[in-house]
Parts: structure tokens; C-alpha cells; sequence
């Protein structure tokens, strides 16, 4: 009968009543990661919905559906019941820069969802192979123009972060390398590590622990100011390069999720992100914690709206770009 209930709220466009909502969550809740596991949209996923499992009374569950830079996976999650059961870690590439380069987007991004909050921003990094010949920004750019298509720079589909700021970062340059996809960038680091590519801009917590140990190197953190996670590393800005970009991971529910429910799970997320060890585990990797104004549905739901208006027109010149 419940269920039969809930059904037919959703049928009807309408929230879910308010005495489903109080006794939200009864069953463990879907949180679906639309790249492979291992890599930084994965990682944050589960640090932060261990503590907001732990606040909700509930487990969450973790699951990897990865394709199209992600747009598959947060398709799905768009189309799956508005119940509060499935949600999403969407980032900077599925809810700010996808609808620049998929004239077909499944979902849009900032009408399809109930935003729940922002989870972690996360600068991005210049990283190449360690065996890489550069040893500076400078001699790598270089290298890159000169190797043209031979340089191979890996990315997690087309829309995903990597390849928005890879596509940005290359246009920059002037350069157009060969673009090598993965269905994340945990794998793509992996290849890396063991030198099978060249190099790649991605999100700071995937990256930090191996260039801490030596096992991939560090160019530049595309930020005005140095991450205190990797103090050493030094920015575009002091580098004297015009490339600045930062992501972000955000949690989302699918359209029409009942109020009281998009409460509850915004509640979890921020006790996550202000407990001790949450804290420490993002801040270590280099993810920026948000400030309690910036966690809110009304805060995420403007970045978005930010976000898919500042990327349109830099993501289709810079796409007009690999074409020339
Ligand atoms: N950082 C990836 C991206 O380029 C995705 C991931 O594996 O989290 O969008």
C-alpha cells in the first residue's frame, strides 16, 4: 500500500505525504556515482555518505554506474523515483559543463533535480606520467606543442571534468593532443601511474596521495593561491598562465523528492561535513570544505545555474577549437 502510495505521488507529480517523509529513511538508500570507483567523484562519495549513513540510521550504498562523462549514470538517476532511495554525486562536468557538449542531454541539470548540497570543491591539477621529460609548466607545455597529436591526454569521457578543463587547459596552450577515455579517472590515474599516458587535469583528491608519493608529477594547481594539501606544487597564476578553474561534487535528488526528504538528506550532509574525521579525510586529499552558506538546495541550485552559463560558451569554443 505504501509503495502503491508512493507511486502514486510520483504519477501525480506530487511530494510524497508528509507522513512518509517523518519516517524517511525505513531502507537503505542508493547513492549512484556516475564514474568508476576509485576516482575522486567515488572517493568523496564515500567519505562523505559514511557519517550521513551514520546521522540517517541507514546505509548507503554505493554504486558505480559509469558512461557518457558521467551523463549516464546521472540520467538515471534524474529518471529514478522521487523517493528519497536514489540519489546522485553529480559534479562540475554532469551538472555545469555537459549540456555545453551533448546537444541531446538526457536531463537538465538545473530543472531535473532537487538539489541536496554541495559536498566538496575540488581545484584541479595538472598531472603527468612521472616519467614524463618536463620538469616545469613551461618545459611541458613545450614538449606538448611540439609532441601535437603524439601527446596523449586521458580523461573520463566527454563532459566529465577532465575533459572540460582538458579541452580548456589544450586550447590554452595551443595544443591538440590525442584525448584516451576511461569510465572515471581512477583508472585513467591508474594508466598513468604506470606510464601508459602522458598527462591529464583533474580533481585534486584523486591526485594528491601519488604526487605526494612520487608516482605521478605535479605541474601546477590551477588556482590564484597553493593548495595547504600540496604546498609545493605552484599555481598557474605564479606560473604566469591564464588557466584557473575549479570543480566541485554536489549531491542530488531526482526532481519532485518531497521537501521534508531533501531536508533530511541535507542535514545528513552537512553533520558530515562539519564531523571531525569527515573533515580531516577531505582536507588531507585537498577538497575544500564548504562554508555553511555555500551546502544549502538554494545555494547548489544557484552554482548550477552559475555554472552551466559561465561553461557554455568557453566548453563550445574551446570544442570548436579541437575541430579546427
Ligand atoms: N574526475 C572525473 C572527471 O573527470 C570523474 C571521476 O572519476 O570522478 O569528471
Amino acid at each position: 500500500m505504501k509503495r502503491y502510495l508512493i507511486g502514486l505521488a510520483a504519477l501525480l507529480g506530487v511530494a510524497a505525504s508528509p507522513a512518509l517523509a517523518q519516517d524517511y529513511p525505513t531502507k537503505p538508500i542508493t547513492m549512484i556515482v556516475p564514474f568508476a570507483a576509485g576516482g575522486p567523484t567515488d572517493i568523496i562519495a564515500r567519505i562523505v555518505s559514511e557519517h550521513m549513513s551514520r546521522v540517517l540510521g541507514q546505509q548507503i550504498i554505493v554504486e558505480n554506474v559509469a558512461g557518457a562523462g558521467g551523463t549516464t549514470g546521472v540520467a538515471r538517476a534524474a529518471g529514478a523515483a522521487p523517493d528519497g532511495y536514489t540519489i546522485v554525486m553529480g559534479h562540475m562536468g554532469t551538472h555545469g559543463a555537459a549540456p555545453a557538449l551533448y546537444p541531446n542531454l538526457k536531463y537538465n541539470p538545473a530543472t531535473d533535480f532537487a538539489p541536496v548540497g554541495l559536498a566538496a570543491g575540488t581545484p584541479i591539477l595538472i598531472v603527468a606520467r612521472k616519467t614524463h621529460p618536463a620538469k616545469d609548466l613551461k618545459e611541458f607545455i613545450d614538449w606538448a606543442k611540439k609532441a601535437g597529436d603524439k601527446a596523449n591526454n586521458a580523461f573520463a569521457g566527454v563532459g566529465s571534468v577532465s575533459h572540460s578543463t582538458g579541452i580548456l587547459f589544450n586550447s590554452t596552450i595551443g595544443t591538440k593532443p590525442t584525448m584516451i577515455p576511461y569510465t572515471g579517472t581512477g583508472p585513467a590515474l591508474n594508466d598513468m601511474v604506470s606510464g601508459q599516458v602522458d598527462y591529464m587535469t583533474d580533481q585534486i583528491v584523486n591526485v594528491v596521495s601519488q604526487i605526494q608519493g612520487g608516482n605521478i608529477k605535479a605541474f601546477a594547481i590551477a588556482l590564484p593561491e597553493r593548495s595547504p594539501a600540496l604546498p609545493d606544487v605552484p599555481t598557474t597564476k605564479e606560473l604566469g598562465l591564464d588557466y584557473q578553474v575549479s570543480a566541485w561534487n554536489a549531491i542530488f535528488a531526482p526532481k519532485g523528492t518531497s521537501p521534508a526528504i531533501v531536508a533530511k538528506l541535507s542535514d545528513a550532509l552537512d553533520k558530515a561535513l562539519d564531523d571531525a574525521n569527515t573533515k580531516k579525510r577531505l582536507a588531507e586529499l585537498g577538497g575544500v570544505i564548504p562554508d555553511k552558506a555555500g551546502r544549502t538546495p538554494a545555494a547548489l541550485q544557484k552554482l548550477v545555474e552559475d555554472e552551466v552559463a559561465r561553461w557554455t560558451p568557453i566548453l563550445k569554443a574551446a570544442a570548436a577549437n579541437e575541430k579546427k
